[in-house]
C-alpha cells in the first residue's frame, strides 16, 4: 500500500501550516488561561473552508475524503493548537448527511458548507449511564405535533459555539424493546429556539474544552428534527464512529509530532555537564522511541483512512489507530515532560497545556478500554465481555 501524499494533498497541508502560523504558541496559551474559545482561529479555519472538506459539492461542500480531513486537523494540533475545538464540525454533519431526510441536508448542509450555521455539538453521554449508552435515560415522547423532551446529559462539548446540537434520546424505554440498543432516536436540535428548556451548566475540566451538563425540560421538538429512523438512533450514531476515531487519531498523531519536535530542538540545544542533554541516550532513546510510535500509529490511521474513503469496512483499523494513537500522544507527552525537566512545567513553554489536552485521547470520545473490547471481541472473537459499550 502506498500512503504518500498527491501533490493537491500537499497543498492542503501547506495551506493550513500557513494558516497555523498565524495562530502561535502564545495565542493558545492566552485562551487555555482564561478558558476561552479559539472563536478567530475557528473562523479562519471555516473562511478557509478547512471545516466542510467533507460536505458533498451538491451541498456546497468540496467533496473531499477523510484522509483530506485527516491532513488538516494533524497539522492544527502539530502546530501547537487545539483541533478539539471544532474538529466535530467535520464529523459530526456525518449522522446529517447518511441519515438526514433530503429537506434537512438542503436546509443545513449549505448553511454549514457556507460557514454560516454551525453543527458542531453531540449529546450523547449521561451521568447515569457513561459508557453503556443503552442506559440513557433521557426521553423524547411523542406528541401530536412532534415530542417534548426531558432529561440530562453531561460533558456535551462546545454547545455555546454550536447553533445545532444532535441529541441521542429515548423513544422507548429499554424494558419496551427486543434489544436494549433499540428505541433510541438521533434528533437535530436548532438550539437558538431551545432557549430555556435547555440549561446549560459549563464543566470545568483540566483542559480548555467548553464541556457542559446539560438539563433538558420539556424541550419542544417537530417531527422533522427527527434525523433518520425513530428508534435506530444508537446505529446511526455507530454509524459516525470510524470517521471520529480516525479524525480523533490524526489530532493525536499531531500531538506526537509536536512533542518530538519541540523535545529534538531542546535536547540539541540545552547544555548541562558540558553537552547537549540530547547527547545522553537516556535523553535521546525516549524521544526516538515516541517519534517511532507516533510514526506506526500514522500508517494504521492512514490504512483505516484509506478504506475509510473507499467505502470499505475499517472498524478493526479505526479502533486501533484510535488506541494506538492516543497512546502515542501520551508516551511522547511524558517523554517531552521530562526532556525539559522543570521547564516543562512552565506555562510559558506549552508543553504542559499541551500535556493535558493530549490526555483527553485516551479517554474521549470513547475509552481505550471500549477500544479494547470491540477489537478483542470483534476482531479475535474473543466473548463478548461487557454490555453494548460505545459512547460518541
Ligand atoms: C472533555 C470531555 C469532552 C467530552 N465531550 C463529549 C461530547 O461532546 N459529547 C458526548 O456525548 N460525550 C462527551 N464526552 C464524554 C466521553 O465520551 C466519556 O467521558 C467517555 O465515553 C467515557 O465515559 P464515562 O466518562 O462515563 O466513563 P465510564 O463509562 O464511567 O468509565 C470509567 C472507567 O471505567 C472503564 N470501564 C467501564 N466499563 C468497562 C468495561 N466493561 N470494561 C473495561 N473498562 C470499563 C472505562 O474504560 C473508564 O476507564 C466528553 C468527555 C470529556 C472528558
Amino acid at each position: 500500500m502506498d500512503f504518500s501524499l498527491t501533490a493537491e494533498q500537499q497543498d492542503y497541508r501547506d495551506a493550513i501550516r500557513a494558516l497555523c502560523k498565524k495562530f502561535p504558541d502564545s495565542y493558545w496559551r492566552e485562551l487555555d488561561a482564561h478558558k476561552r474559545y479559539p472563536e478567530d482561529f475557528v473562523r479562519a479555519l471555516t473562511d478557509g473552508g478547512w471545516l466542510s472538506v467533507m460536505i458533498p459539492t451538491d451541498y456546497g461542500g468540496a467533496g473531499l475524503g477523510i484522509v483530506e480531513a485527516c491532513l488538516i486537523l494533524e497539522e492544527v494540533n502539530a502546530s501547537g493548537g487545539n483541533a478539539a475545538a471544532c474538529h466535530a464540525q467535520i464529523y459530526t454533519m456525518g449522522a446529517l448527511l447518511r441519515h438526514g431526510s433530503e429537506a434537512q441536508k438542503r436546509k443545513h448542509l449549505p448553511e454549514i458548507a457556507a460557514g454560516r450555521l454551525r453543527l458542531q455539538s453531540m449529546a450523547v453521554t449521561e451521568p447515569e449511564a457513561g459508557s453503556d449508552t443503552s442506559r440513557i435515560t433521557t426521553f423524547a415522547r411523542k406528541v401530536d405535533d412532534g415530542y417534548l423532551v426531558n432529561g440530562q446529559k453531561v460533558f456535551t462539548s462546545r454547545v455555546q459555539h454550536s447553533d445545532l446540537l444532535l441529541l441521542l434520546a429515548r423513544t422507548a424505554r429499554a424494558e419496551d424493546v427486543p434489544r436494549k440498543t433499540d428505541g433510541m432516536s438521533l434528533f437535530l436540535v436548532d438550539l437558538r429556539q431551545a432557549r430555556s428548556a435547555i440549561e446549560v451548566r459549563p464543566i470545568e475540566t483540566m483542559v480548555n474544552h467548553e464541556t457542559n451538563a446539560l438539563f433538558i425540560t420539556d424541550l419542544h421538538l417537530s417531527d422533522d428534527a427527527l434525523v433518520g429512523e425513530e428508534g435506530n438512533g444508537f446505529r446511526h450514531v455507530l454509524d459516525g464512529l470510524n470517521a471520529e476515531r480516525i479524525l480523533i487519531a490524526s489530532e493525536s498523531i499531531g500531538d506526537a509530532r509536536w512533542f518530538v519536535d519541540r523535545s529534538v530542538a531542546y535536547a540539541g540545544e540545552r547544555v548541562v555537564f558540558g553537552r547537549p542533554i540530547g547527547a545522553n541516550q537516556a535523553v535521546q532513546f525516549p524521544i526516538a522511541r515516541a517519534f517511532m510510535h507516533a510514526q506506526a500509529a500514522s500508517l494504521v490511521r492512514w490504512q483505516a483512512a484509506t478504506l475509510f474513503d473507499a467505502g470499505a469496512s475499517c472498524g478493526a483499523e479505526a479502533n486501533t489507530a484510535k488506541l494506538l494513537a492516543s497512546e502515542a500522544a501520551w508516551e511522547a507527552a511524558e517523554m517531552a515532560m521530562t526532556t525539559h525537566g522543570g521547564s516543562g512545567m512552565a506555562v510559558e513553554a506549552g508543553i504542559e497545556r499541551k500535556f493535558r489536552e493530549a490526555r483527553l485521547y485516551l479517554v474521549a470520545p470513547v475509552t481505550n478500554n471500549l477500544v479494547t473490547t470491540y477489537v478483542a471481541e470483534h476482531v479475535l472473537g474473543l466473548p463478548r465481555s461487557y454490555g453494548t459499550g460505545g459512547s460518541t
